[in-house]
């Protein structure tokens, strides 16, 4: 059985594990890989690695770090299908959707080839007499990454890439379920030219997530999961005094006036609610209907499921794969039941599905409920799976207000040809990241990824310009070349003029 090893001080840590994990392959439901589970000793030796490497990195120059951005870009680029082909199979998302994953991460490595620009400080000449002030961003030190099953490759290019561009060294623990994706980018990173220690990689659980946590040499960490883990890591990291951004999990609604491009609505809602299984943060779980709308969008998204296929994601044409293990598929299944049982109407079931040939694989198929309400669990709770809720309500205003008092505030869409009402959605929606006609908003790495309310905990959002300023500290000098004039003792507050 193939052993996934962790990825320290530029090779794989040879020593056998204590403890290891499955990773299945979830399309046929078998076991493929054992992953290693770090022991504190071994996060230790990996943080040591990043400590060890970060006096020589940091002091690199930053264009030469940049050179080292360029060449891992060209490496990730020319190796996208062998990355995305890993996550299809620890995953189970196609192949076309894990290319686009891959392409979504290499985005945020293409934004830090940038970073002599991008570190780029203020100067102000002649704030007093022969008096400058200007600003410097130099990086934390030691970083580390905790990223979940459901972007195996994107989601630690969030981080790695925009952290080591800023001077810092790295160790990422990402999700024992789909482990090999950032095996391979570590790899990669290597062949560019990263030096040894810069970026380690320690598979595992919590005993690995702990450690990081309280570990005294690591500044900063970023966390992408859900919302129970989030908050966890984000009150015991930061108050082991580190810095730390959480982004965590999500209900996303999209409202549907009955003004709106049906068709277009209706190949969005299925297009996001059951892309990738509907296991994405910004996956569309609630459509709210307003007026009129339901009745004449919910036939057209019953056409579009009828027609989807829903197979193994590397085979062609397959549209949806199968979910992560067969643990959350009963759990997803579960709660198309308890749908059931609060009397919401199961217009599509999912539950009964299997695909020819691979009856073991955790599939479930595309889902719809309608007359759906907040007090159903199948509306409070994250589902992550395939399974699309419709709400109706009245009122514009009634959709704007379901949205505003929902705890999550990852993504949201409105649905419209009306472009006062758009505004006003744009304007009042209490989400971090909104679409306007297009159901799912993930801004491009210029512009930064982050929710509001419970889907993040910490005041950084992730990537772009907010990852610069996360994952660097701000310091202000201000100097004074030649003073000829000024001499004395003068215990009064210094001003200026
Ligand atoms: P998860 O919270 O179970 O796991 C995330 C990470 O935390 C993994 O590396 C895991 O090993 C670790 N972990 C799990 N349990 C832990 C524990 N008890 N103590 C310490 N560490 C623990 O999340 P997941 O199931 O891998 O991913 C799906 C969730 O991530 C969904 O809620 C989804 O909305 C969320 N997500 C959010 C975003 C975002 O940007 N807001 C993006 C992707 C996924």
């Amino acid at each position: 059985m193939n052993l996934i090893r962790h990825w320290i001080n530029g090779k794989e840590h040879q020593a056998d594990p204590e403890r290891t994990g499955d990773v299945y392959d979830p399309a046929t439901g078998e076991i493929a890989s054992q992953v290693a589970f770090a022991s504190v000793a071994e996060v230790d030796i990996a943080v040591q690695a990043a400590s060890d490497a970060f006096p020589g990195w940091r002091d690199t120059p930053v264009t030469a770090r940049q050179k080292v951005m360029f060449r891992f870009r060209d490496l990730v680029e020319s190796h996208l299908d062998d990355i995305a082909k890993l996550i299809t199979t620890e995953h189970g998302k196609t192949f076309d959707d894990a290319r686009g994953e891959v392409n979504r991460g290499l985005e945020v490595i293409e934004f830090a080839t940038a970073i002599p620009h991008l570190l780029k400080g203020d100067y102000s000449e002649q704030v007093s007499r022969s008096v400058d002030t200007y600003t410097i961003r130099q990086p934390l030190g030691v970083v580390a990454g905790i990223t979940p099953f459901n972007f195996p490759a994107m989601v630690p290019m969030w981080m790695y890439p925009m952290a080591i561009a800023c001077g810092n060294t790295f160790v990422l623990k990402p999700s024992e379920k789909d482990p090999s994706p950032s095996m391979l980018s570590a790899e990669l990173f290597a062949e560019a030219g990263l030096p040894d220690g810069v970026l380690n990689v320690v598979h595992g659980d919590k005993v690995a997530v702990d450690r990081i946590l309280e570990h005294r040499d690591i500044k900063a960490v970023s966390f992408v999961g859900s919302t129970p883990i989030a908050r966890y890591v984000y009150t015991t990291g930061s108050g082991n005094g580190k810095r730390v951004q959480a982004l965590a999990g999500a209900k996303n609604h999209m409202i549907v006036l009955p003004d709106a491009d049906m068709e277009l609505a209706a190949d969005s809602a299925v297009s996001a609610g059951y892309g990738s299984a509907g296991e994405r943060c910004m996956a569309i779980s609630v459509i709210v209907a307003v007026g009129g709308a339901a009745d004449r969008l919910i036939p057209l998204i019953e056409d579009r499921i009828a027609k989807l296929k829903v197979g193994p994601g590397l085979e062609a044409g397959a549209e949806m794969g199968p979910l992560i293990t067969r643990e959350h598929r009963d759990k997803v299944a579960g709660y198309i039941d308890s749908g059931v049982d609060a009397g919401a109407t199961l217009v599509t079931d999912g539950r009964d599905f299997s695909v020819k040939g691979y009856e073991d694989g955790f599939f479930l198929g595309p889902t719809l409920f309608d007359n759906v309400t907040r007090d159903m669990t199948i509306y409070q709770d994250e589902i992550f799976g395939p399974v699309l809720s419709v709400v109706r309500t009245d009122r514009y205003q009634d959709a704007i207000e379901l949205i505003n008092d929902n705890p999550w505030g990852n993504g949201t869409a409105v649905f419209t040809n009306d472009g006062g009402a758009a505004r006003k959605f744009q304007n009042e929606i209490q989400v971090g990241m909104v679409g306007i006609n297009l159901p799912i908003p993930v801004p491009l790495a210029f512009y930064s990824f982050g929710g509001w309310k419970e889907s993040i905990f910490g005041d950084h959002s992730i990537y772009g310009p907010e990852g610069i300023a996360f994952y660097t500290k701000p310091k202000v000098v201000i100097s004074r070349w030649p003073d000829p004039m000024h001499r004395g003792v003068d215990l009064g507050f210094p001003q200026h003029g």
